[in-house]
């Protein structure tokens, strides 16, 4: 099947082991469950393929926009990896898990000056820094209370990895980073280095995500590490880090590539160290921050068939109890997933179904005429590699609660709870 942890018992699908009959019965639906043990084994595998092939203090930092909740910095921990946050809210999650706070990396191209405080006052590592405004004003946040803060410059090399155009980050045009190529960035790591209450400790770029080849990331290694030659030779500077982003891709339906991590991050490190060589530069510690690649597949969502509409010359449309609520992404960027009737497995997959959620927008599909078992009202309908960025970007609209995140372990355990009527009008007065 698409990924290890799905098999078929007695017709039924199974996930990490678990029948999701069985589950969608105890924990009713929509349902969102979470393969424990591929996630740790993927941030496992990132971490000791990077340290077996980068210098020492080289390190993955999981990209938790991708899914953020207690449990999953509390997992960041225990696999000693980083993680990198984009807004205090991921950051007071991170606290609250007992996240050691001086591996975390401070995203995003607008912190406010409450968010630099909030940061600091947590003993926040790392802020990886846009533009000058920031810069300024961490430098002025930090010298109030008497600190030097250690920070990233997010610089862009002006590459284009060919995804989504939504996803793709590192072109010069892009709300992120300073630019390299308009000579923007080798001014702000002069501003950089003259101000007091900041320590430079390296740079940054993300050139985009569902990347299945490595040449976008030897492309962006060679513009950066021909940055750090200039910046060597204009301020002998050379930074402690180089933070290469994330991207890797995932398998999300059979057509989809795939990619070797443990080949990708060695080939990418002798591209470096060849590189790093041939500017005779000692090669910096390197940091990813892997982000889809870690969740996506360990996550699957489950809900069960209410109406269906059979538009005769048109589409079939097959009604769920979910939507665009949890998993905007069709909606957003027509992405596309795996689709199976989960108590039909044995049988065959001739029917022609378009996957409506309950919100009144016509947009609210997950996904258009894919073939699935043929479902009839109170089938359950199981929508693969749905962890990265489904519940991490789930809303409320039409006051439609979220479903509870099921993490399977050794046990079956809730790690994030259902939401109730309760919790939807919690904020009104
Ligand atoms: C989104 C993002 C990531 C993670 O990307 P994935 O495709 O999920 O691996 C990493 N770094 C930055 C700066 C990002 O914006």
């Amino acid at each position: 099947m698409l990924h290890e942890n799905l098999s078929v018992k007695n017709g039924r699908l199974h996930f990490a082991g678990y029948d999701t009959i069985e589950l969608c019965e105890r924990y009713q639906t929509p349902l969102m469950l979470l393969d424990e043990n591929m996630i740790r084994s993927n941030m496992a595998l990132y971490k000791s393929v990077i340290s077996e092939f980068f210098p020492a203090g080289s390190m993955p930092l999981y990209a938790s926009k991708a899914l953020s909740f207690k449990e999953m910095y509390r997992i960041c921990k225990d696999e000693g990896i980083g993680t990198d946050i984009v807004s205090i809210g991921e950051l007071y999650t991170a606290i609250s898990a007992g996240f050691p706070l001086e591996r975390a990396f401070f995203h995003g191209n607008n912190k406010l000056d409450s968010d630099i405080e909030f940061a600091i006052d947590n003993g926040l590592g790392y802020f990886i820094v846009d533009t000058y405004d920031e810069l300024y004003a961490i430098d002025r946040i930090a010298k109030e209370k008497s600190i030097v803060q250690k920070l990233l410059l997010r610089l862009t090399p002006g590459i284009d990895p060919h995804t989504h155009a939504a996803i793709s980050t590192g072109k010069v045009d892009s709300k992120f980073g300073t630019a390299i190529e308009t000579g923007q960035a080798l001014e702000i790591v002069k501003v950089a280095l003259s101000l007091e209450n900041v320590k430079l400790c390296g740079f940054h770029c993300h050139i985009g995500s569902q990347i299945f080849e490595i040449s976008p990331f030897c492309n962006a290694s060679d513009i950066m590490l021909d940055f750090i030659n200039q910046t060597r030779k204009e301020f002998g500077f050379v930074p402690e880090y180089l933070n290469l982003g994330g991207g890797f891709g995932v398998r999300y339906v059979e057509s989809h590539g795939t990619i070797d991590i443990r080949q990708a991050i060695k080939d990418i490190a002798s591209h470096v160290k060849a590189k790093c060589q041939e500017y005779n530069l000692e090669m910096p510690k390197i940091l990813f921050e892997p982000g889809r690649s870690i969740v996506a597949a360990a996550g699957m969502t489950l809900y069960t068939v209410g109406s269906i509409k059979e538009i005769k010359g048109y589409k079939n449309y097959v009604s769920i109890d979910g939507g665009m609520t949890d998993n905007p992404r069709y909606a957003l960027y027509q992405s596309d997933y795996t689709v199976l009737t989960a108590n039909k497995m044995d049988e065959p997959t001739n029917y022609t179904a378009t996957i409506a959620g309950r919100c009144c927008e016509s947009g609210d599909l997950i996904q258009e005429d894919v073939q699935i078992a043929k479902p009839t009202r109170g089938d359950k309908l199981a929508v693969l590699v749905t962890g990265a960025y489904n519940y991490s970007m789930a809303s409320n609209y039409n006051k439609v609660a979220r479903p509870p995140i099921v993490m399977l372990g050794k046990t079956d355990r809730v790690v994030v709870k259902r939401e109730t009527l309760e919790h939807l009008t919690a904020l009104d007065v």
